[in-house]
């Protein structure tokens, strides 16, 4: 094992503030909901106050979208309001430490991740958007395809400056306006943001970030005024929108749960296949809605390859999120370690074999170290159910088609791994698995130009990609 140095990097760079304030109609107000106390996940520490929404301030807000959509927004052409676009995309790079800093403090997400992967991929849809502002008409919805008015946006907590900007950008590149809600437990991004927006000059109540818990997402979705809800969260919170919208005018895209299948051949480059397993699994504590959660490996490379995995994964340095060396960071709520741990207790009740690292724990904060379950059966409640935390389970499987089988054997449809060296067996699987993204001979990579999104309880819709701008045109 290698001995790490210590490599913070300094907290002072985030230009944490006591209070935080909502951002409606181009100014940040104080909401009339009750304010909410942000913690930092690693520590326990409150980081922040945040002001909340009301019922009231939702209705502001929709109305600041509504007068920003009709008298400047939806009247602009294309290549005006894709300068403004990329002038956020340019100020997210300027100020990218402050929020790769601001990110790993507020979720717990080590910051070689935020500076890595949350911040410049942020940017990069700020960019790609950008784009196809004054390209719409190429776009292939038709000449002149029209925006739909004002979105409500509902994001969570696992990537919170970069889920909002794969909602606010394409929103924004086809002329609609937006009132967002962030998670509660991860509000600080999105409102750094909202400074952004205003640094870039944005008309007032082009964009509007409201924070606050579930109720103000709920009274925001409801909102008769809004034209189009994008939601990304839980299938259960999926499933009440759904309910709540059918019969209304208002278009719905839903980005929910996985439980994904990372499916391993014989032929795989195993030590590739096992830096790819980690990936899948481990990045971001789990707390990914595409984790490779299920992993399916050929049985006669099964024992070499856990041995493999086991000893990889016992190199993983969990702790400080803000350490450089840090490769698990902290769970974002006490909520979800209790949901974590309930999980990992059901395996082992219901007989799976529970291999967890050795790995040090600090004595503060939400953390779990990661976990291995083998010896899976597809009933356990550890293959059917979204963990969303480290822990991986594993399967095995003898023939292409039991992993077809195995693999698509679940409620959702988000993504799938295949490893193998035969590119024609990756295309057969590929057309076989039931899932929005299929990677191949690697994992967990995003880019605003692939569109990405799920079959089944995985939800609807597409974000990024051409066919990402569909959900916010009259098409
Ligand atoms: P969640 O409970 O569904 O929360 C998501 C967001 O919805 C939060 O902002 C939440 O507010 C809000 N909300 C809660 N109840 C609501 C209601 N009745 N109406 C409107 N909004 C409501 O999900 P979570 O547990 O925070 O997030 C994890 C889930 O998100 C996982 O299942 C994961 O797979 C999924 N996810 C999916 C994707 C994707 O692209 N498919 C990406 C990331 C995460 P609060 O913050 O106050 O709870
Ligand atoms: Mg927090």
């Amino acid at each position: 094992m290698w001995e790490y140095a210590p490599a913070p990097e300094s907290r002072d760079i985030a230009n944490l503030k006591p209070n935080y304030r909502m951002f409606s109609d181009g100014q940040f107000v104080e909401g009339t909901g009750e304010p909410l106390k942000t913690v930092n996940p690693a520590t326990e520490e409150v980081l922040a106050e945040v002001s909340t929404a009301s019922t009231a301030d939702v209705d502001k807000a929709v109305k600041a979208a509504r007068r920003a959509y009709d008298r400047v927004w939806s009247k602009m052409p294309g290549t005006e309001r894709a300068k403004y676009i990329y002038r956020i995309a340019r100020l997210i790079q300027e100020r990218s430490r402050e929020l790769a800093v601001l990110e790993s403090l507020d979720n717990g997400k080590p910051i070689k991740e935020s500076r890595d992967v949350d911040v410049p991929t942020a940017a990069a849809h700020f960019f790609y958007h950008a784009g196809w502002a004054d390209k719409l008409s190429y776009a292939g919805y038709g000449p002149d395809p029209r925006p739909l008015g004002v979105a409500g946006q509902v994001i969570p907590w696992n990537f919170p400056l970069l889920m909002a900007a794969w909602k606010i950008a394409p929103a924004l590149a086809c002329g609609n306006t937006v009132v967002l809600k962030p998670a509660e437990t991860t509000p600080l991004t999105a409102l750094v943001l909202a400074e952004i927006i205003q640094q870039a000059d944005l008309p007032p109540g082009v964009v509007n970030i409201i924070p606050g818990a579930g109720d103000v997402g709920a009274s925001l979705v409801e909102h008769p005024d809004v034209n189009k809800v994008a939601f990304t969260g839980s299938t259960d919170v999926g499933k009440i929108i759904q309910r709540e919208l059918a019969g209304t005018r208002k278009k719905l895209t839903l980005e929910l749960g996985g439980k994904a299948a990372n499916v391993v051949f014989d032929d795989a480059p195993l030590d590739q296949a096992v830096e790819g397993i980690v990936n899948g699994i481990f990045f971001n504590q789990g707390h990914v809605c595409c984790a490779g959660s299920r992993l399916l490996v050929q049985e006669s490379v099964a024992d070499e390859l856990l041995e493999k995995l086991r000893v990889r994964v016992s190199t993983l340095r969990v702790g400080d999120p803000l350490d450089k060396n840090t490769d698990v960071g902290a769970i974002n709520s006490r909520e979800q370690l209790t949901k974590i741990q309930e999980l990992v207790e059901s395996g082992e009740g219901e007989g799976a074999s529970r291999w967890t690292s050795s790995c040090p724990l600090p004595d503060k904060g939400f953390f779990f170290a990661p976990t291995v379950f083998s010896n899976v059966s597809q009933a356990m409640r550890i293959a059917r159910e979204e963990i969303f935390g480290p822990v991986l389970s594993v399967l095995t499987f003898r023939t292409p088609d039991e992993a077809v089988a195995k693999a698509n054997n679940t409620p959702y449809g988000l993504s799938a791994g295949v490893w193998t060296e035969k590119g024609s067996r990756i295309l057969w699987m590929a057309q076989r698995m039931r899932a929005g993204v299929v990677w191949s001979n690697t994992f967990n990579r995003f880019d605003p130009t692939a569109p990405f999104g799920g079959y089944q309880e995985s939800g609807f819709g597409r974000e990024g990609g051409r066919t990402g701008l569909e959900a916010y045109l009259d098409v």
